[in-house]
């Protein structure tokens, strides 16, 4: 236990060695009233859930912890909707629908909380089952200019409508959200092709999973090897029968093993026990995720360039990987959320760590970053907006690329929900 009360304990460990200026729990009125009056726009309220970003703490900011007071869970059976606090995070959510045999898109890691769902939401199961916020059904917080909301999806009024939108995929600018219901899903069994690949075998695997079904998504990590993952649910013959004709094509890559799991909660993607790349206590890390289409016939020229990468890479923990969107996703109108790049296939995010008190190495690791995000571009230019870098001088390019055309709706948005500034700035 950290004996220091202005720390917060979290998953990311740049935010909990951060100093921070108080930790609050509950959202009382004063906290719109008086904390942030005539503050400056580098003070704002930082809000955390699952605490896996940089973003949750800062040296100096109040962090709102949600994870004590937002942390309840209640089944609507019938309904086949699950409602949820604003500081649940993704394990607590699948553990207790697993007692259901029910189940719903959340990401690669159990870690994050409600801002993965609020960012938008990327899950292997999100080619058939759509984005997070393709499966919120209703929301309720509070805005940052303090006025209580809440929405349903099916009840919106006009004026309501643009907010609904901004809430998915833009929450963390507009307000804190305290409660989501989410649209859940029926369990099925999995089946995971894993195993180390080559770059030859990670080309010919990419250019299979371009055609790939609904039910199976490819994931790949690249770091000191190359490990991949294919994801298939199989809910019944027909995803039997096409994810065979799969298998098949997959047996010429002799290092893949095909595993078995009863349900999505069974699996543990990317493991320490895998050794793909070093997971030290001591570093601090930043995080940018892109987004692309396919890849069709640049897919050699890529996995080219990602070797320039990794070569590049300036220590053991840096790593590139990416997961596999579309289907579902592609069908929803760029129009009904924040998350408006909806013809992406690919999300690769790099993923650059340091020694945490180490400032050339940080500058170093930051560089590497930049850079590779810069050789990236020409695939994927586009940006997923799954963690907020207003410290870091590529903010702004982030914000645009994530939200571009839309960019001028969400700032009136701001002006509106947000005007003082309370929430991280745009
Ligand atoms: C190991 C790992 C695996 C991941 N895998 C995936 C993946 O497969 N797919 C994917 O899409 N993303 C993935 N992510 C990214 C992750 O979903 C996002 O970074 C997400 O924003 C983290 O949310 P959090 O609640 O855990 O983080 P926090 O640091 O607590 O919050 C992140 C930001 O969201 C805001 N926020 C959080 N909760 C609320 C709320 N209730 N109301 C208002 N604002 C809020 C905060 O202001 C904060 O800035 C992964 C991240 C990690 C660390």
């Amino acid at each position: 236990m950290k004996k220091n009360n202005n720390l917060l304990e979290v998953p990311n460990i740049n935010s909990s060695d951060a100093q921070v200026k108080k930790l609050i729990y509950k959202i009382e009125d004063d906290l719109f009233n008086s904390h942030f009056k005539s503050s400056s726009k580098s003070d704002y309220l930082c809000v955390c859930s699952g605490g896996t970003t940089s973003s949750c703490a800062r040296n100096g900011l109040i962090t709102l912890d949600l994870r004590k007071e937002y942390n309840q869970i209640h089944l609507e059976e019938e309904k086949n909707l699950i409602r949820i606090g604003g500081g649940v995070i993704m394990k607590d959510l699948l553990n207790y629908l697993e007692k259901y045999n029910k189940t719903f898109p959340t990401g690669l890691s159990k870690l994050p909380g409600a801002g993965y769902i609020l960012t938008g939401g990327i899950s292997p199961m999100s080619r058939r089952y759509g984005l997070a916020i393709d499966n919120i059904d209703s929301i309720k917080g509070y805005l940052g200019n303090g006025t209580f909301i809440s929405l349903e999806k099916n009840s919106l009024n006009s004026t309501q409508k643009l907010l609904w939108e901004g809430l998915k995929g833009a929450a963390p600018f507009l307000a804190i959200i305290t409660e989501i219901t989410l649209k859940i899903f029926q369990s099925h069994p999995i089946q995971i092709i894993e195993g180390f690949v080559d770059d030859n075998e990670l080309s010919k695997i990419i250019n299979l999973a371009e055609g790939f079904p609904d039910n199976l998504s490819l994931q790949w990590i690249y770091a000191e090897v190359i490990y991949i993952y294919i994801f298939a649910e199989i809910k019944n013959d027909s995803d039997n029968k096409i994810t065979k004709k799969y298998l098949k094509k997959l047996e010429k890559f002799t290092s893949l093993k095909i595993k078995s799991y009863e349900n999505y909660n069974q699996i543990s993607f990317f493991p320490k026990e895998l050794e793909l790349f070093e997971l030290n206590k001591n570093n601090h890390s930043e995080v940018i995720s892109l987004l692309g289409g396919d890849l069709k016939d640049d897919i050699q020229t890529f996995v080219k360039c990602m070797k320039e990468i990794i070569k590049e890479k300036p220590n053991k923990s840096c790593y590139v990987a990416s997961q596999q969107l579309g289907g579902k996703t592609k069908e929803f109108d760029h129009k009904s959320s924040f998350f408006i790049h909806r013809g992406s296939t690919w999300k690769p995010w790099i993923y650059a760590a340091w020694k945490k008190d180490d400032l050339k190495e940080k500058e170093i690791a930051l560089k590497w970053l930049n850079e590779s995000w810069k050789k990236l571009k020409i695939f994927f230019p586009k940006i997923h907006l799954a963690q907020i870098h207003n410290h870091l001088n590529f903010h702004e390019e982030e914000v645009y690329l994530s939200y571009g055309e839309r960019l001028s709706e969400l700032k009136t948005l701001k002006n509106i929900c947000d005007p003082e500034s309370i929430l991280p700035p745009l």
